[in-house]
C-alpha cells in the first residue's frame, strides 16, 4: 500500500494533502478560493496593498477583499500544497482576470488576514504569541488552511512553550513569574488550538482557564470549549478533598509518631483550604502543593513528611495524567503526542 501510495505522488501533486486523514483539513481547498465576481458576475478592480507583500517584480496578483497583493508564484506553490493546487493543478486563476500585467487569484480570506499571512510567509514578520495574539492567531489559522506545513510547525513550537505536554514542565513554567497579560493572550488562542488541530496543546490550554483571573474572558470561548472547563472543573473540585480524606486523615489513624500533628493538620485544612471558595478558585494541580508549605506540615517527622511529599506527588501525576481524557481530548497523552508525530512527519 506504501508502495502504491509512492508510486501515486509520482504524477498525482495533489496526492499529499489528501491521504492523510489527520491532517489539516482539504474541505478548505475550494471553499478559499472566490470566483472573483459579485452577484451581477463583475469583478470590482482591486486596488494595490500598502504593505510589503506587493512586490513589483512579482508574477501572481493575490486579491482579498478588494485589495492586491504581488507574489511570486514559485515561492507560493513551493511551501503551501493548497496555493499549489490553486495555481497549477486546479488553475483555478480567476478566468483571464488579470492586475498589474499578472494574473489574479481571489481568495476568501480578508486583507488583514491574507497581508499577515504572506509578510510570514515571506518572513516579514514574526507574530510572537503573547505580544502579537492576534496577528500568531491569523498567521497560525492561514498557515493551517493553506498547508504551509514548516510555518504552521514553527508555530505550533513556539506555543508548545506555555503549553506544556508534561508536568515537569508544567511545574517549571509554574516557577517562575509569568508575564502579565499571559493568561488572557492564551486563553484566547485556545480556539484557534482546537481549529488547527494542534490536539496536544489542548489540555494544558484548557487547563491554563483555572489560572485566568478574569472569568469574564473565559465567558467569551466558544460553548464547546467553556463546557469542557466547567465540566471538568465540577469533576475536580472534589478531587482534593478526597486527596485529603485519604492522604492525611487515613495517615493520623495509622502513625502514632505524628499523631497529633496530623489531626491538627488536618483541621487547619479543613478550616483554610477545604473552603468551597478557595477549591473553586484554586488550580487543582497546585492546591496540594499548598500542604508542603503550611508550618503544621512542617512539624511532622522526616518518614511522615516523606509520606505526604509522596501522596501529593503520585496524586499529582495521577491527575496530570488524566488531563486529556478527563477534556475528552484523547484517551492519553500518549495517543495526542502521536498525533503530533504524525503531523510533524508532514
Ligand atoms: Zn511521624
Amino acid at each position: 500500500m506504501a508502495e502504491s501510495l509512492k508510486r501515486g505522488q509520482e504524477y498525482n501533486p495533489s496526492l499529499e494533502t489528501s491521504h492523510a486523514g489527520s491532517q489539516p483539513n482539504k474541505r478548505m481547498r475550494t471553499s478559499g478560493v472566490t470566483d472573483g465576481s459579485d452577484r451581477n458576475g463583475i469583478s470590482s478592480p482591486p486596488s494595490k496593498s500598502k504593505s510589503k507583500a506587493y512586490h513589483e517584480d512579482g508574477n501572481l496578483v493575490i486579491v482579498a477583499g478588494d485589495v492586491a497583493f504581488k507574489v511570486h508564484r514559485g515561492l507560493l506553490t513551493g511551501r503551501s500544497n493548497i496555493f499549489r493546487d490553486m495555481f497549477v493543478v486546479g488553475s483555478q486563476l480567476s478566468c483571464g482576470e488579470t492586475f498589474d500585467g499578472c494574473p489574479v487569484v481571489r481568495v476568501s480570506e480578508s486583507e488583514e488576514y491574507m497581508a499577515i499571512f504572506l509578510k510570514c510567509l515571506y518572513g516579514y514578520m514574526w507574530p510572537h504569541p503573547l505580544h502579537d495574539e492576534k496577528p500568531f492567531r491569523i498567521a497560525l489559522k492561514c498557515s493551517h488552511k493553506y498547508q504551509v506545513y514548516t510555518l504552521r510547525r514553527q508555530f505550533l513550537d513556539k506555543l508548545s512553550e506555555n503549553y506544556p505536554t508534561d508536568l515537569a514542565t508544567f511545574d517549571e513554567m509554574n516557577n517562575v513569574p509569568q508575564p502579565l497579560g499571559l493568561n488572557k493572550a492564551f486563553t484566547r488562542l485556545l480556539p484557534v488550538i482546537f481549529e488547527v488541530e494542534a490536539l496536544w496543546l489542548a489540555p494544558a490550554g484548557l487547563y491554563n482557564l483555572f489560572l485566568v483571573e478574569d472569568k469574564l474572558e473565559i465567558d467569551q470561548l466558544p460553548g464547546n470549549i467553556l463546557l469542557k472547563f466547567y465540566r471538568v472543573s465540577a469533576l475536580l473540585s472534589t478531587e482534593f478533598p478526597k486527596f485529603i480524606q485519604n492522604a492525611v486523615v487515613r495517615e493520623y489513624r495509622y502513625h502514632a509518631c505524628c499523631n497529633g500533628k496530623w489531626s491538627d493538620m488536618h483541621s487547619e485544612i479543613a478550616t483554610d483550604l477545604l473552603e468551597p471558595e478557595i477549591i473553586a478558585c484554586m488550580s487543582p494541580l497546585l492546591l496540594p502543593l499548598f500542604l508542603e508549605t503550611l508550618p503544621i506540615t512542617k512539624k511532622l517527622c522526616q518518614r511522615c513528611f516523606t509520606e505526604l511529599e509522596e501522596s501529593i506527588k503520585e496524586y499529582r501525576n495521577d491527575m496530570w495524567s488524566k488531563l486529556p481524557k478527563l477534556f475528552d481530548i484523547g484517551e492519553s497523552w500518549e495517543e495526542l503526542l502521536k498525533l503530533k508525530e504524525s503531523q510533524d512527519e508532514s
